[in-house]
């Protein structure tokens, strides 16, 4: 019992101590809640209504891109943008007027940003991009008068050749509303440009990096007074394009004032040293936000955005003739010496097709043929052989079908046979014009250049590479064996001996193999004089060759729509080509 009445007074006393502590903890909750709210209330009210929350997104730096001798071709520099933050905002008629007086920009496109209901109130948007160091001060010198309004520094793309490249490089431009999904719009990983077009395009994910993005408190003055979290954004991958950066100026200024496409490759792997397209366009003008006047301007041109070197599709004329060689010595149908007539048109059933000399070649063998590029001699040669060994050498030989190159928008051409055409059977009429290379045939000029490529380095058929740090890769051969391929090789010599159609190739000193071609574009059978014949209706001039021929080191396609004959002026333009590594890059790689 003793023992029961002292643990009782034991507990007692316990309790007793307990509600003194938590009497003690409540007196100083409530003495803090009043020193909180009476004494410094104040103080943490105004802190309160002045430090905002700002979240900023930060561009990573994307990759920059160099040519084969390591010369920059697109770098970052330096750009000045002006963001609000729309719950700052003190007065919104006041910021809209004197943004719109500093930047230049109309009060209501200003209004519609700021009052874009999608934006969060304390996520900092982007009013204008890229501006002057003279608007910067501007902005600066009236900060006080625009609260909520800041400048951003960040990394933009500085395409080093413009125009001359733009095809090869492509250009960034600002992901447009809807195209990303909404969970991942986030300001810590969501990227705000994409690659559009050229290695931009095709290589994004290398070059993009990661982006990055803050979560600031910042005073009533726009201070930063406390960082509360940041994600530094990662700078993307460099790359190293196969193009060389000199030759692709030069190649790409012989096409101006012209619409066409020319390709330079090193037919011993496939490197693309030179790419150019005609018209062309400033992949500057992407960088900001585009405006409708750019655009405008673009549509005006020739399907400027056209990477025409991957993308436009030609029928291939006489440089088809190169493949009815091999396809005719490899099906032993004729023999490099044996001669067929040409008395300027040959009857095919009902039908008359002419020879583009109509006064006839006579009789001729095959490097005659190809030389003075007869058409009835390939007439024959196509009926010979007839569409199947035809379709299949050309198949084998690429046409048809992509050549996967690494960049965006390529196209396969279209190789018809006897299947194809299913409203009404396939002539031999329609076999004798695919032997010329018309009828309903269509190729690529990375395909012409592939092709090229492969007779000149004796049969193998590269992937045309456009990095230089991947391995070359080799996707088909000629299906002729290597007599057949010497014997192309002499007659294409010939072609630009004095006597053939791409005399006007020639460089002294260079042994050059080519094949000249002048695509018809329509019937033209009553206009005889070229300058009478309106621009769009004018043959394509289309050249494609390598040299030297013994030990091949450039392989090209030259193509000028609309330019005439393609001795007289695709060939030319190769000369130049020509002469320029001669001097240039002959045994200097
Ligand atoms: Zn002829």
């Amino acid at each position: 019992m003793l023992c029961n009445k002292k643990e009782t007074a034991n507990v007692k006393k316990r309790i007793k101590r307990l509600a003194w502590i938590l009497l003690a903890g409540f007196l100083v909750i409530i003495f803090r809640l009043w020193y909180l709210q009476l004494i410094k209330g104040n103080q943490f009210r105004d802190r309160a209504k002045s430090n905002r929350i700002r979240l900023i997104h930060i561009n990573a730096q994307r990759g920059r891109i160099y040519d084969r001798y390591k010369n920059i071709l697109v770098k970052n520099v330096r750009s000045f943008n002006v963001l609000a933050v729309p719950n700052e905002i003190k007065d919104i008629d006041a910021t809209v007027k004197l943004l719109s007086e500093t930047l230049g920009l109309e009060q209501a496109f200003i209004t519609r940003k700021l009052c874009n209901l999608s934006h969060k109130g304390y996520s900092a948007i982007k009013l204008a991009s890229n501006i002057s160091l003279e608007k910067v001060t501007l902005i600066e010198e009236r900060s006080s008068l625009l609260p909520g309004i800041f400048i951003q520094i960040e990394p933009r793309r500085k395409y080093i050749l413009g125009e001359s490249a733009a095809y090869i490089t492509g250009h960034v431009r600002q992901i447009r509303k809807g195209e990303i999904e909404k969970k991942q719009y986030h300001i810590f990983q969501y990227n705000e440009f994409k690659g559009e077009g050229g290695v931009e395009e095709a290589f994004d994910n290398l070059l993009k990096g990661s982006d990055g993005g803050k979560q600031i408190e910042v005073n009533s003055r726009g201070e930063q007074v406390a960082l509360l979290v940041e994600k530094k954004p990662e700078r993307g991958s460099n790359i190293i394009l196969a193009i060389d950066k000199h030759m692709q100026e030069f190649v790409s200024k012989l096409l101006e004032d012209k619409t066409g496409t020319i390709i330079v490759m090193d037919p011993q792997n496939g490197d693309i040293l030179a790419m150019a397209g005609s018209p062309s366009y400033d992949p500057d003008i992407f960088n900001a936000p585009v405006l409708q006047t750019d655009l405008d301007a673009l549509e005006k041109k020739d399907a400027p955005l056209l990477n025409r070197a991957v993308s436009a599709l030609y029928a291939p004329g006489s440089i088809f003739k190169i493949l009815m060689v091999g396809a005719g010595l490899k099906h032993n149908v004729v023999t490099y010496n044996q001669k067929l007539e040409c008395e300027g048109h040959l009857k095919i059933g009902k039908d008359i097709l002419y020879c583009w000399d109509r006064a006839g070649h006579g009789s001729m063998n095959m490097s005659d043929a190809i030389r003075d590029s007869c058409d009835v001699y390939f007439y024959r040669l196509g009926l010979k052989l007839g569409i199947d060994r035809i379709a299949d050498f050309a198949d084998a030989c690429g046409l048809g079908k992509l050549t996967g190159i690494k960049l965006p928008g390529e196209k396969s051409g279209l190789l018809p046979d006897k299947n194809w055409r299913k409203k009404r059977p396939w002539y031999s009429g329609d076999t004798a014009l695919l032997s010329i290379g018309q009828s309903y045939l269509l190729v690529t000029p990375i395909q012409l250049v592939s092709l090229i490529s492969a007779v000149a380095n004796g049969g193998i058929i590269y992937r045309p590479r456009i990095l230089s740090q991947t391995q070359p890769e080799q996707i088909g051969k000629l299906p002729c064996s290597k007599e057949t391929i010497r014997q192309i090789k002499k007659a294409l010599c010939e072609v630009v001996s004095d006597k053939g159609t791409g005399k006007f190739a020639q460089v002294k000193g260079l042994e050059i193999a080519g094949k000249t071609s002048t695509v018809q574009v329509v019937k033209m059978r009553h206009i005889s004089k070229y300058k009478d014949i309106p621009y769009k209706f004018r043959d394509h001039a289309m050249f494609v060759a390598f040299a030297p021929v013994k030990n091949p080191q450039i392989a090209l396609v030259v193509i000028v729509e609309h330019g005439g004959e393609g001795g007289k002026v695709a060939a030319p333009i190769a000369k130049q080509i020509f002469k320029w590594y001669i001097k240039n890059r002959n045994g200097k790689s």
